[in-house]
C-alpha cells in the first residue's frame, strides 16, 4: 500500500476485492437487471471475475498493463452479454494505457479512465444519459479529473470520484434506456436503477477503498 502511487500489488488487490464484492452483491445486481434486462448481470459480471481471480497468477507480474490486458480479455472470454465487450474493452484500454508500468500515480488512473470511457463509448455507441455504466463512470471521470486540478490530495480525490459514481449511478433511476436490452422497454424502463451504472460504482468504490491509504 502507498499513500502517493497505485502498486502493481495495490491494483491486484483492487481486483480481488472487486471479485469478493461481485460475489456479495450478485444477487442484488442480478435483480436489478430482472427489472429492465434479462436477469444476469450479477451472474455475468461473477462468472468473469471468478474466471479473472483464477487467471491472476498467470497474468505478468510487476506490469500493471499486462495485468490488466488479461484481466479484459479474460473478461471478454467469459462473461455473456453486453457487459462482458465492454467491461472487457475498459480494462484492455487500462492496460494499454499503463503497459510496462510497476506503479502509476493519480494523474495515469486518470489518463486510463478517460482511455476505458472512450473505448466503451466506441464499442457500444452510447451517450450520456441513454441509462448505461457510462452515466457512472463519466461523471466519476469529470470528478477526478476536477479533484486533480483542484490539488486534492489522491485519497480525496478518488473520493470525490466515487461520490459523482454514486450520484450518476442513482440518476440513472428516472431515465429512459436508449441502449442495451433495457431500451426495448422504452418508457418502461424509467423507474429502475441500471446494473451496469450499479456495477461500475462497485468498481470504483472497491478501488478507492483499496488505493492510496495511509
Ligand atoms: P445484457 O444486457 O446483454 O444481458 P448485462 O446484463 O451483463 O448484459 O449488462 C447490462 C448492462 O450493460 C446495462 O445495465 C448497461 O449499463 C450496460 N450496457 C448495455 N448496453 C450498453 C452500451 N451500448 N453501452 C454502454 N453500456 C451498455
Ligand atoms: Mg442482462
Amino acid at each position: 500500500m502507498s499513500t502517493a502511487s497505485i502498486t502493481y500489488d495495490d491494483v491486484v488487490a483492487w481486483i480481488s476485492l472487486v471479485a469478493v464484492r461481485l460475489r456479495e452483491q450478485k444477487a442484488y445486481l442480478t435483480d436489478l437487471d430482472s427489472a429492465i434486462g434479462d436477469a444476469d448481470h450479477g451472474i455475468n459480471m461473477d462468472r468473469g471475475f471468478q474466471a479473472v481471480v483464477a487467471k491472476l497468477p498467470t497474468l505478468p507480474a510487476d506490469d500493471i498493463g499486462g495485468l490488466c490486458k488479461g484481466v479484459g480479455m479474460t473478461l471478454m472470454s467469459t462473461v455473456g452479454g453486453a457487459s462482458g465487450p465492454l467491461y472487457g474493452t475498459l480494462f484492455r484500454r487500462f492496460g494499454a494505457s499503463t503497459a510496462g508500468k510497476t506503479e502509476i500515480g493519480i494523474a495515469d488512473l486518470l489518463a486510463a479512465l478517460d482511455s476505458a470511457i472512450e473505448g466503451i463509448r466506441g464499442l457500444g455507441k452510447a451517450e450520456p444519459g441513454d441509462k448505461t455504466m457510462l452515466d457512472a463512470l463519466i461523471p466519476a471521470r469529470d470528478a477526478l479529473g476536477a479533484g486533480i486540478d483542484g490539488g486534492l490530495a489522491p485519497a480525496d480525490a478518488l473520493a470525490s470520484t466515487v461520490a459523482a459514481a454514486e450520484q450518476g449511478m442513482l440518476a440513472t433511476i428516472p431515465l429512459v434506456a436508449r441502449k442495451g436490452r433495457a431500451s426495448y422497454l422504452g418508457e418502461r424502463s424509467a423507474g429502475h436503477q441500471d446494473p451496469g451504472a450499479t456495477s461500475s460504482h462497485l468498481l470504483l468504490k472497491a478501488a478507492a477503498d483499496t488505493w492510496f491509504q495511509a
